[in-house]
This record gives C-alpha cells, sequence and structure tokens, in this order.
C-alpha cells in the first residue's frame, strides 16, 4: 500500500507549483499584451519599425472618431458610394488610418475604379493590412481590417487591374489623407 502516500505527495507537489506560479503567469501574460506590438511599415521612417497595438474601449472611439468614421471603422458600416472625401480624390500623397494614423495606402496605388469608394491596387506594405473572411450579407468577401487598431476599412476583391489584380475597395471616413511633396 505504500504507492498511495508517493500519489498523494506528487499531486501536493503539482498543486502547491501551480499556487506558486499561477500568479505571476497572469500578471506576465498581462504585460505582454499591454505592450503587443507589431512590425509595420512607416513612410516616414523609408522602412520597418515595431509599433504598439491601439486598444481603446467603445467609450474612448467615440470621443476620438467622428460619429461616421466610428460606424465604419469600429461598427463595419459601408459608406454610401460616391458619398466619400476621397473617391475623387487626386493628390499625392499617403492614406492613414483614421483611427490610429497608421501608413496604409499611397496615392500612386489609386486608381479609378468607378465604383464610388477610393481603391487601390496595394497596401503600403502586407504588414500595414489585415485581411480576414466576411461572409455576412450572404457574400463571400475579404474584408480589410487595420492590423494596429482593428478598424474596419473596406473589403478586397480580386478584380482588380495589373500588376497586382487587386481592388482594395476602402471608406473614405476610414482614411486620413496627409500630402507629401513630390519626388
Ligand atoms: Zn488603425
Amino acid at each position: 500500500m505504500k504507492i498511495i502516500p508517493d500519489v498523494i505527495w506528487i499531486l501536493l507537489g503539482v498543486v502547491i507549483f501551480l499556487i506558486v506560479m499561477m500568479p505571476g503567469y497572469h500578471q506576465r501574460a498581462e504585460a505582454v499584451q499591454r505592450a503587443a506590438q507589431i512590425k509595420v511599415y512607416s513612410v516616414e521612417k523609408k522602412g520597418y519599425v515595431m509599433s504598439e497595438i491601439v486598444s481603446k474601449t467603445k467609450e474612448e472611439w467615440k470621443k476620438t472618431l467622428t460619429k461616421e468614421q466610428y460606424h465604419i471603422l469600429r461598427e463595419k458600416g459601408t459608406e454610401p458610394a460616391f458619398s466619400g472625401k476621397y473617391a475623387n480624390h487626386h493628390e499625392q500623397g499617403v492614406y492613414r488610418c483614421a483611427g490610429c494614423g497608421l501608413d496604409l495606402f499611397r496615392s500612386e496605388d489609386k486608381f479609378e475604379s468607378g465604383t464610388g469608394w477610393p481603391s487601390f491596387t496595394a497596401p503600403i506594405a502586407a504588414e500595414n493590412v489585415r485581411n480576414q473572411a466576411d461572409n455576412s450579407l450572404f457574400m463571400r468577401r475579404t474584408e480589410v481590417l487595420c492590423p494596429r487598431c482593428g478598424g474596419h476599412l473596406g473589403h478586397v476583391f480580386d478584380d482588380g487591374p495589373k500588376p497586382t489584380g487587386q481592388r482594395y475597395c476602402m471608406n473614405s471616413a476610414a482614411l486620413q489623407f496627409a500630402a507629401l511633396p513630390k519626388k
């Protein structure tokens, strides 16, 4: 009958180990989450940088965004075609996320899609957008999100022009344009 006390000692050891280690584990996990960083391309730095994830509550977003921006970025809304300020916009510069300012698209990659929404053939870098399957409204689409603040930007379709064949169909309200001097 010696085996029973041995098992009890081992179990007791495991329980004590867990009690001692768990609080520390949770604290470390929280710290990692708070300082979560992603690698993104920066037009200003002309290279990749590490950038901290932007995380805000609904109330905080409502304070920093307009009603329309909040609806599109945080509630996955879509502005009416031809209503947005960038559908017919041709200045030289960078289109950034209206939620967190992350560089998203260059004016060089903007094209006339005729859809009434600002359209691009490619993002600034693959790392600067996040694609996600969207099967809402009985359609199979690919949603495009900001990888830093999680804001909804629009959708990407594979009927775009060469060379990428992609059409990033964005909401003007999800973007913030910044002019850049011509090279
Ligand atoms: Zn963002």
